[in-house]
């Protein structure tokens, strides 16, 4: 069994070698979109293979890589966030990973293993362990029953608790060299893998998430919008916009905005290289003090993304402040 992606080798292989005497609690931790979640069910497949390879990764076609793949090992456990039913009849992905999910974790390691070999409970994404779930979960992880390996996965280690954290041992993934990250893309039949990596800050799963996504031509909508400060006509492209979700929108204007301010102090663009052209000419004229105070509105609109009173009304005058930015 091969690494999941071909920029996680070396982490692969530093796994592979402990394979032996595995961490009982790893904590696989980086930016979002490397693959930590491909490489902790790798792994978890292969501490519960019964006949691995010689280099200690999963066969694939002994009984219990057949139970992991079809996902029914019994000496296997996912901690994950939960699909919920709102009051209204919809159904959400929950925010957080329940008390209830971790006390299942803790009753499932305090059993016998089904096959005699070792448990594997892998929680993805551990940050979002409330306080209730990650208390509950610390108190197997501070003495783990023998055989037993936990592996969290989580693109914000700072927000678990430090005696979870301390009780890991960690094991970080970057973001790939941005060749190896394109040379794959473009396996994958991606086009235009550098400047679509660029995009996504250099995450190659985020890059091809956002392929077919419709994101893609939200951004592009919203880009045209911005690239023409001079032409924009606040109402039209105010209500042009509120069909783009608030998440995306905001996405994509934080990227645009950090772009100017990098060619206004730098001179040079970060993420849209698409706009490259654009954004050196804007750049050069944008008045640094209104770029700035938009930047900041930006960052604390992040905060209240999820609540638009008035959309339209929003986006308006976000729109009239953009363009004196360039006046
Ligand atoms: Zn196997």
């Amino acid at each position: 069994m091969n690494a999941p992606y071909p920029w996680l080798e070396s982490s692969w292989q530093r796994l592979l070698a402990s394979r032996s005497r595995p961490a009982q609690a790893l904590l696989l931790a980086g930016p979002r979109g490397v693959g930590k979640g491909g490489l902790a069910l790798a792994w978890a497949q292969t501490l519960l293979c019964e006949a691995p390879l010689t280099d200690g990764s999963a066969c694939g076609n002994c009984p219990a890589c057949h139970w992991f793949e079809a996902g029914t090992h019994p000496d296997f456990q996912l901690v994950t966030l939960q699909e919920k039913t709102t009051k209204e009849g919809d159904t959400r992905m929950a925010t957080a990973i329940e008390v209830d999910q971790a006390r299942e974790a803790v009753d499932f390691v305090r059993l016998s293993t089904y096959r005699a070999g070792c448990r594997v409970v892998l929680v993805n994404p551990a940050d979002t362990l409330n306080v209730a779930s990650a208390n509950a979960l610390l108190k197997v992880l501070e003495e783990p029953p023998l055989m037993t390996v936990f592996v969290l996965v989580s693109d914000q280690p700072r927000r678990l608790l430090p005696t979870i954290r301390s009780r890991c041992t960690r094991l970080d993934i970057g973001l790939p060299p941005v060749e190896l990250a394109a040379q794959w893309l473009a396996r994958q039949g991606v086009d235009d893998a550098v400047n679509l990596l660029a995009l996504a800050g250099g995450s190659p799963l985020d890059a091809q998430r956002w392929v077919g996504s419709g994101e893609l031509e939200e951004r592009r909508g919203v880009l045209e919008g911005l690239a023409r400060p001079d032409q924009l006509d606040p109402v039209t492209l105010g209500e042009r916009w509120k069909a783009v979700s608030p998440q995306t929108w905001h996405k994509v204007v934080y990227k645009w905005l950090d772009d100017l301010l990098a060619v206004k102090l730098q001179g040079e663009v970060r993420f849209n290289r698409d706009f490259s052209d654009v954004l050196g000419r804007l750049g050069k004229r944008a008045d640094l003090a209104g770029l700035l105070a938009l930047a900041k509105m930006q960052a604390a609109e992040g905060r209240t993304l999820a609540h638009p009173l008035n959309r339209s009304l929003q986006l308006q005058a976000w729109l009239i402040q953009y363009r004196h930015v360039f006046d």
